[in-house]
């Protein structure tokens, strides 16, 4: 396995390589992430991963300085799975002085984690266009945990046309339903053992709508009604969305949908998602 630090250096690598598999990540790696290098693994000749907690994709509120890290692990663990490159670029090298350019999804900003976190899909689009541009990977994998991460991406590659094809990986649970998650390491025990309310929300919503219930206020209001009762969870949104366009639906129809949601635990944000419907 080889430590790149430098963009020269990557591309260097990469330009030996024939097709390789990439997963972007921020590092504090879990067994989520190694899912996405799993099957990167088995579709592509030689496997990218990055590490780089990316400034622009926090707003000046969030957790930017106390994001996880552990640099260490994570190369041990990429090395077990038998990880060809792991690009680990400081900041300066992403964003050197004078950076100026950035790419924006004005309609992703307006819904679900776009509304709550100002400038959050920009510092995303910004940093995976680069990442692309510099790994130039076959094939790049998302984890369906980040769902409208997903749409943004999926987005901006037909777009700006870019010739790296998405792949999107299924979202990997705790025993307990808690998807995995580097800030899952943030909770308290009391607030580990709560945190599994939010997958049984989406649970509640699911099994509604298999009883034949596809009025989405009401679907909403299954998940509220279980978040509601655990005074420690605040729920910043519940959504029943178009699977598509992730505008909140009225109606359940042919198309499915997603139901996604985020909450607060004390200071610790969760967000999870299913499809309904598939
Ligand atoms: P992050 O390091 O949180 O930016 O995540 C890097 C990639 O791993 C993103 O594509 C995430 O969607 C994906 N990912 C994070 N958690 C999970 C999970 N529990 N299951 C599947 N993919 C995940």
């Amino acid at each position: 396995m080889q430590l790149i630090t430098t963009i020269a250096a990557m591309r260097t690598a990469r330009a030996a390589l024939t097709t390789v598999g990439f997963v972007p990540t921020m590092g504090y790696l879990h067994e989520g992430h190694l899912s996405l290098v799993r099957r990167a693994a088995a579709e592509s000749a030689a496997v990218a991963v990055s590490i780089f907690v990316n400034p622009t994709q926090f707003g000046p509120r969030e957790d930017f300085a106390r994001y996880p890290r552990n640099l260490e692990r994570d190369l041990a663990l990429l090395g077990d799975a038998g990880v060809d490159l792991v690009f680990v670029p400081a900041v300066e090298e992403i964003y050197p002085p004078g950076f100026g350019s950035y790419v924006t999804l004005p309609a992703a900003d307006e819904l679900l984690e776009g509304a709550a976190r100002p400038g959050h899909f920009r510092g995303v689009a910004t940093v995976v266009c680069k990442l692309l541009n510099i790994v130039q990977p076959t094939r790049a994998y998302f984890g369906q945990k980040d769902a409208q991460q997903v749409a943004v991406v999926q987005q901006m590659v037909r777009d700006l046309n870019m010739p790296t094809t998405i792949v999107v990986v299924p979202t990997v649970r705790e025993p307990d339903g808690l998807a995995m998650s580097s800030r899952n390491s943030y909770l308290s025990p009391e607030q580990r053992a709560i945190a599994p309310l939010v997958y049984q929300a989406l649970l509640a919503v699911q099994a509604r709508y298999q009883t034949g219930e596809c009025d989405a206020a009401l679907l909403r209001a299954a998940a509220r009604t279980l978040l509601e009762c655990t005074p420690a969870m605040s729920i910043e949104y519940v959504s029943v969305a178009d699977p598509l366009s992730l505008r909140e639906l009225e109606t359940v129809g042919a198309e499915g949908a997603l139901v996604s949601l985020a909450v607060r635990l004390g200071g610790v944000r969760l967000i999870d998602n299913l499809f309904l419907g598939r």
